[in-house]
C-alpha cells in the first residue's frame, strides 16, 4: 500500500520555549501561563507511575485560548499535550518530551442540555459525574460510567474512549459522541459532527477523532447524545465458590434474553484484597463474585431479577444479595469499588491491563492467565467487565519482579491477539502499551494511522511518542 508514510521527528528547539512564554502572556494571557517548578512538577503525572516535566503550562478558558496555545507552539514546534483531570492509566497526558501542557480543566461549563433533542453540549471538562447527575434532573441518563466518572473528564473520556461498567447494555463513550469543536495542530478551529442522532454526510471525522488519544486534535467542545433514564435500577451480588460457575452464569444470563446494565465478575484474589476491607464481610468459601444490575421498567426489572436469581442458583451460587433501593445497592457495589486500592494490600506495584476478548474467549484466557503465572511469585487479580469480555488482569509485584510481569503480560497479549481480542477495551496505549501494538495491528492497518496522523500533525506536535510504537514515531 502506498500511502504518505513519512516519519516526524520533533525539532524542540529549548531556547524556543521563552519566546513561546512570551506570546502566550501576551496572547493567551500573563494569567494563564506558568513556568515555576511548582506547577511543572504538579503537571508531570498521570494515574500511572511516570513523570516527565513540562517547560510550561498554559490554562486556556475559551476555544480561542486553546486555539492560540497550539498555534505558539506549532511556530515555534514545540510539543504540545493536552491534560483533562490526569486519571489515565497509560501515561496518555505525561509530557514525555518536555514542551507545553494545555491544561483544560478551566473548561468547564454545560453549555446546554435539550432534553428534546436528547443532546447535551458541554467544554471538555466537565467531570463525568456532573454530567450524569445534571442530565438526571431531566430525567435523562448519559450512560459511559468509567469507574473514574467523580473525576475523570469528558474531554478526557472522548480522548480514550472510555468505556466501565454499563458497556455491556449501552456501549461506551464513543457511541454518544455526536458533534466536536476540535483545535487542529496549527491552531485552526474545526467542527465536525451534528447535533442529529443520524448523520452520514461525509466522513465520520468525528469518531475518528473519539479514542485519539490527543494526537490529532485538542476538543474544545463536545455534543453528546442522551437517553431516556431507565425509571428502576434493581441489583444483585451473587457469590460463588469458582469463577467457572460464575462465567456460566453470565453466559445464562445472556442467553436467556436479559441484557444486563451491568455484569461484573471479581476472581478469588480480588476478594481476597476486599474481605474485610473497611468492614466488607465476605464467607471463606467465596471465590467469585458477580454483580448484576438490571434497569427499565419496574415490572421488567423484577421479573428479569427473578430469572437472574434462578440462574445464579441453578449455576451453585452460594449467596445471593439482593439489592431494592440506593443504599442497598451502594453496600452490594462497595466490594467492587474497594478492588482497586485494596489491592496494594497484596504488593506495592500494579500493573492494570485492560484486554478485551469476545465473550466466547474469557474463561480460555483466564484459563491461559492462571497457567502461565504458575511457579511465579506473582499474584493477579482478575475482575471486570464480563459482559462485553473486558477483564482487568491486575499484576500485583514488587520492584524486583518488574522484567517477569513484563514477560507474562507480554505472552497473555499474544494469547489474547490470537483469539481475536485485543491489548486495550478502554485505557487506551499511550506509552505503557505501544511497544505491544504490532502484535495487534496489521501493517496496513498501522501505516493508514501513521499517514492520518501526519496529515492531522504533519510536525508531530500532538502528544508525541505515544500510542505509535516508539521506532515509528521517532
Ligand atoms: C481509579 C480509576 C478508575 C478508572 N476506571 C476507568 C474505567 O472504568 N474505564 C475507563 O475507560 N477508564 C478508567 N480509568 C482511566 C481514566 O479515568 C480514563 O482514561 C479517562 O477517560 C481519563 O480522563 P481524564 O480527564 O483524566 O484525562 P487525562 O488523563 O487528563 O488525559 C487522557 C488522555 O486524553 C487526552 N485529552 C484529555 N483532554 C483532551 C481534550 N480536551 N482534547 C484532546 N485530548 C484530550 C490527553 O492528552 C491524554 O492523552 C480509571 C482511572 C482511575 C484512576
Amino acid at each position: 500500500m502506498k500511502l504518505f508514510k513519512k516519519k516526524v521527528k520533533i525539532q524542540y528547539k529549548v531556547e524556543n520555549v521563552a519566546k513561546a512564554i512570551d506570546r502566550l502572556k501576551s496572547e493567551v494571557g500573563d494569567s494563564r501561563v506558568y513556568n515555576n517548578i511548582e506547577e511543572r512538577i504538579c503537571y508531570a503525572f498521570d494515574a500511572t507511575k511516570q513523570s516527565s516535566l513540562p517547560d510550561v503550562i498554559v490554562k486556556p478558558e475559551t476555544t480561542e485560548h486553546v486555539a492560540a496555545a497550539v498555534k505558539i507552539a506549532n511556530e515555534l514546534e514545540i510539543p504540545i499535550y493536552a491534560r483533562g483531570a490526569g486519571t489515565g492509566l497509560t501515561g496518555g497526558c505525561v509530557p514525555i518530551k518536555g514542551g507545553m501542557v494545555i491544561d483544560i480543566m478551566k473548561m468547564n461549563k454545560i453549555i446546554e442540555i435539550s432534553p428534546h433533542d436528547l443532546t447535551a453540549v458541554v467544554e471538555p471538562c466537565v467531570i463525568t459525574k456532573h454530567l450524569q447527575d445534571e442530565v438526571g434532573k431531566h430525567r435523562l441518563f448519559y450512560p459511559p460510567d468509567p469507574s473514574s466518572a467523580d473525576s475523570s473528564t469528558i474531554g478526557g473520556n472522548v480522548a480514550e474512549c472510555a468505556g466501565g461498567i454499563t458497556g455491556v447494555k449501552y456501549g461506551v463513550t464513543r457511541n454518544y459522541i455526536l458533534s466536536l469543536e476540535v483545535v487542529l495542530a496549527d491552531g485552526t478551529i474545526m467542527k465536525c459532527g451534528r447535533r442529529t442522532l443520524k448523520s452520514v454526510t461525509g466522513y465520520d471525522l468525528t469518531r475518528l477523532f473519539v479514542g485519539s488519544e490527543g494526537t490529532l486534535g485538542i476538543f474544545t467542545k463536545i455534543g453528546v447524545r442522551l437517553i431516556p433514564m431507565p425509571k428502576k435500577i434493581l441489583s444483585v451480588q451473587a457469590q460463588f465458590t469458582n469463577v467457572d460457575d460464575a462465567l456460566a452464569t453470565g453466559d445464562d444470563v445472556i442467553n436467556n434474553n436479559v441484557l444486563p446494565r451491568t455484569l461484573e465478575m471479581m476472581d478469588e484474589i480480588s476478594i481476597k484484597s476486599v474481605r474485610d476491607y473497611g468492614g466488607l464481610k465476605i464467607p471463606e468459601e467465596v471465590k467469585a463474585i458477580l454483580i448484576i444490575d438490571v434497569d427499565g421498567q419496574e415490572t421488567a426489572v423484577l421479573e428479569e431479577l427473578d430469572t437472574i436469581e434462578e440462574l445464579c442458583r441453578k449455576n451453585n451460587a452460594v449467596h445471593l444479595i439482593r439489592a431494592n433501593t440506593t443504599e442497598e445497592r451502594e453496600k452490594v457495589w462497595a466490594v467492587r469499588r474497594s478492588i482497586s486500592p485494596a489491592l496494594y494490600k497484596i504488593a506495592p506495584l500494579k500493573i492494570n491491563e485492560d484486554i478485551c476478548v469476545p465473550r466466547s474467549k474469557i474463561k480460555v484466557i483466564l484459563d491461559k492467565v492462571k497457567k502461565s503465572l504458575e511457579g511465579t511469585s506473582i499474584l493477579m487479580a482478575a475482575f471486570g467487565h464480563i459482559g462485553d469480555g473486558n477483564i482487568h488482569l491486575n499484576y500485583m509485584h514488587h520492584e524486583d519482579e518488574k522484567e517477569l510481569v513484563h514477560k507474562l503480560v507480554t505472552e497473555i497479549f499474544k494469547e489474547v491477539v490470537a483469539v481475536g481480542g485485543t491489548i486495550s477495551g478502554e485505557h487506551g496505549i499511550g506509552t505503557t502499551k505501544q511497544e505491544f501494538m504490532r502484535s495487534e495491528l496489521t501493517p496496513e492497518e498501522l501505516t493508514v494511522m501513521r499517514s492520518l496522523k501526519n496529515l492531522f500533525d504533519p510536525k508531530g506536535l500532538l502528544n508525541p511518542g505515544k500510542m505509535f510504537p516508539v521506532d515509528d514515531d521517532e
